[in-house]
């Protein structure tokens, strides 16, 4: 049975205590490794090492020469593509076609992206008049703000976990990851690939567990940690939140959404369809910036919602390598539970099911897996939990509106401000309706689209800061301001 270690201070340890938890992989829910479950002693040694880091062999590199290294790891990461590609589709089970073209390219990308962004990141210098006229100029840099912890979801674990350790080392910190414990593998590897580009000692660890009494909170509870970077589900932040005000450091919250859809009648109808289909059913709907909640305006609603139980029916489930696959199981069975106990909350709350709303049957080895099928429902209420609460699962809701003004204010109407996206050929009523959407981001006429460089966050309680481009600058590194007197 294989084993998945943490990953401190350059080495592959196993805990003290000698505890450990199933990897399981949820195409199939057989158990295929051991994974070590850290203690406060592991989380301890892999903080310490990332702090003794600082002040060693990393710490004295400058901008250029901790880039060229980061450039290594993206090279690292694409020269073991295959390798990165079977585990991360083994943990999560989604399809080979989508972590091929997504997942394991951006982990790399994420390396070189921020490198080249860190690099090229400009101070700014001010001159002043001073009394005795001699003037003096004050000039900005940004100096590393320490050891950052990194807690990890499992929908798309190198991508995102990546997009959080490239800024932060390409800025100078170093890093103690909390991958989640349903996707502790390519963390790891990741590890190895650290080790192969020469990255010094200390500067990526990497401790498995839980959250709650377990390494997450251990972890973000540590005095020797600088600065919390997060992405997962609300409630969780809260709790991470508390645990920061200990010592009053900064955190960096990238949390849950229940997304908006609105969908004009002068849309292009094909193009709104495929988008909206990608947005609530790729990566079986585990996507933070995913659509729950679609809107469609009325004289093509029941076309819109005809096409689009076409488009979830015809989804297929599979093996995660094989080419056809488009559709993975959940991540795990406790997930699994939450989902389908939605699907039922659903239905007593009143839904019409226009498909799916249960379990599929799979054949073989994917009996075991935590499969759910793609729903539609339409006829719930704006009020009802399954629209208001996020669901994260292939599932959407899909209701009518009558004009601009009603839909923006019930796509508002939500505690969450992730994103949205607006389906219009309208170019006025584009621009109008996108700036009126409280959301971190809104896609016109597309979907999961996004340049590196722009800033990514949340608003209300989809988040707590931006990252992205330069964004990042501002949670990875201190900007200090010198004063030279003339
Ligand atoms: P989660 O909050 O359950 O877990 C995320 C991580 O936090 C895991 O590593 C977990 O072990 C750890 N954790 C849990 N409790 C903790 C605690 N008390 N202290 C410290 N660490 C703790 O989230 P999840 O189920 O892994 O991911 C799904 C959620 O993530 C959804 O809500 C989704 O919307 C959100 N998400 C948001 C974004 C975004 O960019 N906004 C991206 C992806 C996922």
């Amino acid at each position: 049975m294989r084993k998945i270690k943490h990953f401190i201070d350059s080495g592959f340890v196993e805990s003290s205590s000698g505890k450990t938890f199933d990897q399981v992989a949820p195409a199939t829910g057989q158990v295929v490794g051991q994974v070590s479950e850290a203690g406060r002693n592991e989380v301890n040694q892999a903080v310490e090492a990332a702090r003794n880091a600082l002040t060693g062999e990393w710490g004295k590199l400058n901008v250029e020469q901790r880039c060229e290294l980061l450039y290594r790891v993206a090279d690292g990461i694409n020269a073991r593509f295959d390798e990165f590609l079977a585990a991360e589709c083994e943990d999560t089970g989604k399809p080979y076609s989508l972590a091929r073209h997504i997942d394991i390219p951006r982990g790399a990308a994420n390396f070189k992206i921020f490198a080249d962004t860190v690099r090229n990141a400009a101070n700014k210098s001010f001159e002043m008049a001073t009394p005795d006229g001699a003037g003096a100029i004050n000039y900005s840099v940004h100096v590393p703000k320490g050891v950052i912890a990194v807690v990890c979801p499992w929908n798309l674990p190198l991508l995102l976990m990546t997009w959080k350790v490239g800024p932060a080392l390409a800025c100078g910190n170093t890093v103690v990851v909390k991958p989640s414990e349903e996707t502790p593998a390519t963390a790891t590897l990741l590890g190895e690939v650290m080790n192969e580009a020469g990255v010094p000692a200390g500067v990526y660890n990497v401790v498995h567990g839980f959250g709650p009494n377990s390494a997450g909170a251990y972890l973000t509870e540590h005095p020797g940690v600088d600065a919390i970077t997060f992405t997962g589900e609300t409630g969780t932040g809260e709790a991470i939140m508390r645990a920061a005000a200990t010592g009053v450091r900064d955190v960096s919250f990238e949390l849950g959404g229940k997304n908006p859809g609105i969908v004009f009648a002068d849309c292009d109808m094909g193009k709104a369809i495929e988008g909206t289909m990608r947005s609530a059913f790729a990566n079986c709907g585990q996507v933070c910036l995913g659509t729950e909640r679609v809107f469609v305006e009325r004289p093509i609603f029941d076309e819109f919602v005809a096409r689009m139980k076409s488009g979830a029916e015809a989804l297929k489930p599979g093996h995660p390598e094989d080419a056809e696959t488009n559709l993975g199981p959940l991540v795990s069975e406790i997930h699994r539970k939450k989902v389908l106990s939605y699907y039922e909350l659903a239905a007593e709350e009143g839904a019409n099911v226009v498909t799916g709303g249960g379990v599929p049957k799979m054949p073989g080895d994917l009996a075991g897996g935590s499969w759910v099928e793609p729903t539609i429902w339409t006829g719930l209420d704006d009020d009802a939990r399954a629209v208001r609460e996020e669901i994260f699962g292939p599932c959407c809701h899909i209701s009518p509106f009558d004009d601009e003004e009603e839909v923006i204010a019930r796509a508002n109407d939500t505690e969450y401000g992730l994103a949205a996206a607006v389906w219009t050929e309208n170019v006025s009523r584009a621009h109008r309706v996108a700036g009126r959407l409280e959301a971190g981001i809104t896609w016109v006429n597309s979907w999961f689209l996004r340049d590196l460089r722009t800033p990514f966050g949340g608003m209300k309680q989809s988040g707590i800061g931006r990252e992205g481009g330069e964004y990042s600058l501002e949670f990875y590194s201190e900007t200090k301001n010198i004063c030279i007197k003339l």
